[in-house]
């Protein structure tokens, strides 16, 4: 059996650190074994509403990524159990997804196409002008809106598609009125996620590609974090940003185990 004498657990972004598109990433099956030898619990946190905790596991499986349920935690959940807390059995008019529709339902939110207590938008490639339109009219008359993110963009294999941000930004530009978003790099998802892992702070380390996402939230919440530059930021972008990733890395495989773990990983080994 595997120990780790200081108590380490990883945050894990995924596009552009567990994969690219439909490619895994170098290295990442072994360093993930690794970490499973190692007790190193470790939680996949995505700011992609579309898909469900199972569609996901799915997704990871055919990469060749063991994962449970469990594992995963995507910006629609944080949003559901956000609006769980704040008003238990609230109503939603949705734009978004199954993994959003699924994660609002569990939580006990019910969607409605009518006088909502609230507007959340997530990921979705089956927004239409009429949704938008709508959306507006309910935010006007006092329905709060609610982001799953404020992603701008995101990437696809022949070039970038507008993200939640930026159909979001169309309802506040259209009503006056500022979102509240849930995802990363709101503090609301950071600890969730930390808490789900039964992690402290000090504990904590935070994986991404995406310094204004990844790095930003892990900075917010006192994380360790590591930007990888398997995704799509450059080395020379990084030092245009006031916080700075405690270590950059080339990807989720090269991060140091010692680093990781504050000793070296030889004496890990526990008989
Ligand atoms: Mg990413």
């Amino acid at each position: 059996m595997y120990e780790t004498p200081n108590r380490v657990g990883l945050l894990l972004d995924m596009d552009g650190v567990i994969y690219r598109g439909k490619e895994l990433i170098e290295g990442t099956a072994s360093f993930l074994e690794t970490m499973r030898r190692m007790g190193v619990p470790y939680l996949f946190l995505t700011n992609n509403s579309q898909r469900t905790r199972r569609d996901i596991v799915k997704k990871l499986s055919r990469l060749g990524i063991p994962s449970t349920p469990d594992q995963i935690f995507t910006c629609a959940i944080a949003t559901a159990r956000f609006l769980a807390q704040e008003k238990p059995e609230a109503t939603a008019f949705v734009i978004g997804e199954n993994g959003l529709a699924s994660a609002l339902h569990v939580n006990g939110i019910s969607v409605v196409d009518d006088d909502p207590d609230y507007v959340v938008v997530g990921e979705g490639r089956n927004v239409n002008y009429e949704m938008v339109e709508a959306a507006v009219r309910m935010v006007a008359k006092g329905a709060k809106l609610v982001a799953t993110n404020m992603d701008f963009s995101c990437p696809t294999e022949s070039g970038i598609r507008p993200g939640c941000g930026a159909i979001v930004a169309m309802i506040e530009k259209a009503t006056g009125i500022e979102a509240f978003s849930v995802g990363k790099p709101s503090p609301v998802m950071m600890r969730m996620a930390r808490k789900e892992l039964g992690l402290r702070t000090a504990e904590t380390v935070m994986v991404g590609d995406t310094m204004y996402t990844d790095i930003l939230g892990g900075v917010q919440m006192g994380y360790r974090t590591v930007l990888v530059m398997s995704g799509h930021t450059r080395r020379d972008e990084v030092s245009r940003y006031a916080y700075q990733p405690d270590l950059i890395s080339e990807r989720l495989s090269e991060i140091p185990l010692e680093w990781l773990t504050g000793t070296r990983a030889e004496e890990k080994l526990v008989a």
